[in-house]
């Protein structure tokens, strides 16, 4: 019998990788990690996990995965949390940094400031995690904006690329209304 569940790549050099794992099978997709350009070929959408952005920008390079991420991101979903939000925006401040552009928008990094570090909220009644979360601070008109916190936009939507400033996976309600929203992308 063929596989045809659709797999959901979570690129794993760094971050909070496996906490996705039932979130994204009960949604009824399959779980994966991705490392390698062979990896990245086979999965049918990503999520660019929570971690440090530095990180995982200095592993893509060091593994020479910025091309077949970049190649790939192009044609399919992608979904970036947190780090991974970074790592979508046009642009990044605080410091400048390089990213994919998928999203036009601005990041700040660590834009909370040390009193909203990292805590709870509710978004959408799910509880989330804010962990030393970007702010948003600039977005283009066609991005859909899909909740703010704060007056501030921390989860948005164009086309078939999302990103959340939050992260969804750490709460133990599985799936997140955040991971069926991404698989109904596909
Ligand atoms: N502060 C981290 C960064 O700039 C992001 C934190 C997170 O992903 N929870 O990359």
């Amino acid at each position: 019998m063929t596989n045809t569940k659709p797999v959901i790549g979570v690129l794993a050099l760094q971050g909070a990788v496996m906490p996705h794992k039932q979130h994204i099978e009960s949604c009824g997709a399959e779980f994966r990690t991705v490392k390698t350009a062979k990896d990245i070929e086979d999965a049918d959408a990503y999520i660019l996990p929570g971690g440090e952005s530095t990180t995982m920008l200095k592993l893509i390079d060091n593994f020479g995965l910025w091309d077949v991420l970049n190649d790939n991101f192009a044609k399919k979903p992608v979904w970036g949390i947190c780090a991974g939000s970074i790592l979508m925006a046009q642009t990044v401040t605080n410091p400048a940094q390089k990213s994919f552009g998928l999203l036009p928008m601005t990041v700040q990094r660590n834009g909370y400031g040390r009193q909203l570090d990292s805590h709870h909220t509710e978004i959408n009644g799910y509880t989330v995690s804010l962990i030393r979360a970007p702010v948003i601070t600039e977005i283009a008109n066609d991005v859909e904006i899909l909740a703010s916190y704060d007056d501030t936009p921390v989860w948005v939507q164009k086309g078939n690329k999302m990103a959340s400033t939050f992260h969804p996976e750490l709460t133990m309600e599985y799936p997140s209304p955040m991971h069926k929203a991404f698989i109904d992308l596909l």
